[in-house]
Formats: C-alpha cells, sequence, structure tokens
C-alpha cells in the first residue's frame, strides 16, 4: 500500500503532521530526482523506499534512478568507499576511467535535465554532475564515515563536489577544512511502518526465526550489518568467544549480500572459516539472506544488539534496535556517538577493545532491569530523534531554503 504522511500520526503526533504539510507551501509540484546505486541492501537504499514515496504523498514530484554499473565497476566504487573511510587504495588511469566512463555512460540516457533539484547519494554516481550543464540545485548526500579520507582518492573526488550546491553528512567531524562547501548536517532516520520496523507479535517472531534454524533456548548476541571489514564481524566473533566463556548464549550474524557491495562473499567465507566449529556446535548461526521480518524478529528478540564497527557513517542498525527496545553494545565510532550515550541507552566501547565488548555484553545479559531500562530510553531517544517524519522534514526544510 502507498505509503501516506498520515498513516504516521499516531507515532509523531499531529503537529509535526501539520508543520510538514506547512512548509511543503513553496514547494508543491517541485520534481526532485534522487540517484543511487542499488534499491536493496544497505542504508541508503532502505531510506529511499520510504522517503520517495512519502515526498510524492506531500506534493513533490520524486523520482529515483540507480546508476548502472558492471561487477568491475562497484569494485572500484567499493574500493573508493573503503579510501574513503580511510584505507590505503590503489588509485590507477584505469580505475579513473572506468569510474567516470561508467558515469558520463550513465548521464547520456538518464536525462535528469528538467528537475528542480538533484540529491546524488554516495560516490557511485558522484561524478555524473560533470556532465551536465546545471539548470537546478544538486546535493549530494554522502553516508559514509568521511573523517579520514584517503588524500589521493580525495583530491579526486574534490572537483566533483565542489560543483554541487550542498553536501549532507551524518556528522559535524565530516565536515572537511578543504572542501570549502556549504555542509548540512542531517541524521538518516527509520520507518517505523515498514515491515522491520512495526510491532511483531512475539509468537511470530519466534516462528520466523524458528524457520531459519535460529533457536530461543539461550540468549541470543545479535550482529546485522552486510559481511563488511567496516562492521568487523571477525571482532564480533572474538568479543563473543570471550562471552561464552562466562555465560552460554548464540550468536547470530545476519548480512545479506548488497548488489554493489562485491567484497560480501569474500568476507563472508572468512567468518565461516572462523567460527566453523562453532556452527557445527549451532551456537554461531550465520543468515545471508535478505528479509526484512526476519531482521525485525532477531533485533525484537535479541538480548543484546552488537554494532561492532571500525567505521560508521550513521548505522540504521543501530537506530533500528534501539526501537525495538533491545540495548545494543557499540564502537564508538562515527554516527554511532550520535544514537548511543553510553550508559544511558547502550554502550559504547573503542572498536578494539574486545574484552570491554565483552563485559558490556555480559552486564547486559545478567541484569534483565539494567537491559529493559537501557532499551526502553533508546527507544524514546529515537521516537525523538530519528524517525523518518523528521528526515522528511529536515529534506523539505533544505529545499525550500534553496529554491
Ligand atoms: N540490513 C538488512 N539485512 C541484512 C543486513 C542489513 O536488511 O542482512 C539492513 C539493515 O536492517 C539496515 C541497513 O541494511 O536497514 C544497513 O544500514 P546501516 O546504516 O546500518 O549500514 P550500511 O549497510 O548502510 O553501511
Amino acid at each position: 500500500m502507498a505509503k501516506r504522511l498520515e498513516d504516521y500520526r499516531e507515532i509523531v503526533g499531529d503537529e509535526v503532521i501539520s508543520r510538514i504539510h506547512r512548509k511543503m507551501r513553496r514547494l508543491y509540484g517541485k520534481s526532485v530526482q534522487h540517484v543511487n546505486s542499488t534499491f536493496q541492501g544497505g542504508g541508503v537504499a532502505e531510506m529511499l523506499w520510504s522517503l520517495i514515496p512519502l515526498k510524492n504523498d506531500i506534493g513533490l514530484r520524486a523520482d529515483w534512478r540507480i546508476i548502472h554499473g558492471t561487477p568491475a565497476f562497484f569494485e572500484v566504487t567499493k574500493s573508493f568507499h573503503n579510501g574513503l573511510q580511510g584505507e590505503e587504495i590503489e588509485l590507477n588511469e584505469e580505475k579513473k576511467g572506468l569510474y567516470l566512463g561508467t558515469n558520463e555512460e550513465f548521464a547520456r540516457f538518464a536525462h535528469i535535465e528538467r528537475r528542480n533539484f538533484v540529491v546524488v547519494h554516495d560516490p557511485q554516481p558522484l561524478a555524473m554532475i560533470s556532465q551536465y550543464r546545471k539548470e537546478q540545485p544538486w546535493i549530494w548526500r554522502c553516508h559514509i564515515d568521511l573523517s579520514h579520507p584517503n588524500p589521493d582518492l580525495w583530491s579526486f573526488l574534490k572537483p566533483f563536489i565542489l560543483r554541487y550546491d550542498v553536501v549532507i553528512v551524518s556528522h559535524e567531524s565530516y565536515k572537511k577544512e578543504d572542501l570549502p562547501v556549504e555542509y548540512r548536517i542531517i541524521h538518516p532516520a527509520i520507518d517505523p511502518l515498514t515491515p522491520k520496523n512495526a510491532p511483531l507479535p512475539r509468537a511470530q517472531a519466534e516462528s520466523i526465526l524458528e524457520r531459519y534454524g535460529v533457536r530461543l533456548d539461550k540468549p541470543l548476541i545479535v550482529q546485522i550489518s552486510r559481511f563488511d571489514k567496516w562492521k568487523d564481524p571477525l571482532g564480533v566473533v572474538e568479543v563473543y568467544k570471550r562471552v561464552r566463556q562466562e555465560m552460554d548464549s548464540r550468536l547470530v550474524l545476519c548480512g545479506s549480500m548488497a548488489p554493489d557491495d562485491p567484497e560480501g562473499s569474500m568476507i563472508y567465507k572468512e567468518v565461516l572459516k572462523s567460527v566453523e566449529e562453532l556452527i557445527k556446535g549451532g551456537d554461531v548461526v550465520t543468515i545471508t539472506a535478505q528479509d526484512d521480518l526476519l531482521v525485525n524478529a532477531l533485533q525484537s528478540l535479541a538480548s543484546v544488539v552488537i554494532q561492532k564497527s571500525t567505521r560508521e557513517g550513521f548505522g540504521l542498525t543501530v537506530t533500528e534496535a534501539l526501537w525495538k527496545g533491545t540495548p545494543v553494545v557499540a564502537s564508538n565510532v562515527g554516527g554511532i556517538p550520535l544514537q548511543i550515550e553510553d550508559g544511558v541507552n547502550g554502550f559504547l566501547l573503542d572498536p578494539k577493545d574486545y574484552d570491554g565488548f565483552a563485559d558490556a555484553v555480559l552486564k547486559l545479559l545478567k541484569d534483565e532491569a539494567l537491559a529493559r531500562r537501557m532499551g526502553e530510553t533508546g527507544r524514546e531517544k529515537v521516537r525523538e530523534k530519528f524517525l523518518i517524519t523528521r528526515l522528511l522534514e529536515d529534506y523539505i526544510t533544505l529545499m525550500e531554503e534553496l529554491i
């Protein structure tokens, strides 16, 4: 069923709904083109599925295009993603050529000339702007942790970024001194009405987990993330090994494969190798299926959710778990501390502090009252700051300024 802003009134209240409608006054009928690189897998696609129908519902003409690329192109753009997050990458002429060629070709048939706004997400389609004579404001929405970009890659991408009118990032620390553009900080958000986030009756959640072979006879520790080195699944295993020395529990690593992330299957294989014995014994379960209800069931029934990222643009998986009232133990990196206040609605740790992670998980497993209290505080924080209606309002506010 088509998404209507009205459907969110019960959760966010009359005032929010009215304010969004009023802010649309100067924007009726305006068209906005979104461009990204996948319709499925990862936080960007997750948000666009909710945001774009809602924009249409309130009177914009919002459209969504996905850059077409070969596997080789997505290998290059994944290396850009890694490089922007600080990894050493080899940037050669061939990679640059493939990146620019794909953007150029896509621009030739994307026909976005007559839009009032263009919003480009992440580095994959960033360079297409150079193919257009600009007729409207272009916004680059970067979802990546930009705190330590690789300098060569940064120099290569900078001329494209400078053509944009506004750059949106998730955190103050992602603003770059050597990039004198107009920035906006906008936080990602979750949709409380999707199958992934709507209340799931316990019996249904249990039967979903049963279908995936996840037994509930021991407390569940869960990380839901693409198999990506920045999400550190091997580190989660290390933490779990420490936890199980003291308390019987089960670890679930759930990570579907995203079409624009070619490294997933390689990392997944590494993880499988490291937990072969534990998988045989049934104490570690790995899942690569994409299933929103499964994600909901896991986040709802987990005793603790871990997010052990070493870099994290924002971390919607944290938001989703908090929304279900499940306590989260996570790394103190990127956008995660925007969501978790250490000791209040979860625990924040240095990503290398395996013992600290294990201690925090154990604390929550042993103290139900603490877990419940942290869960409740977390849910309230999400209600206040990270629901999709707020994201919609942030976008409209920005468009109103730019029109
Ligand atoms: N996700 C999913 N299934 C999985 C793994 C992840 O549906 O097996 C979703 C997750 O629920 C969240 C998004 O993908 O909505 C991940 O967003 P996040 O910001 O945490 O990380 P990203 O993948 O964008 O780096």
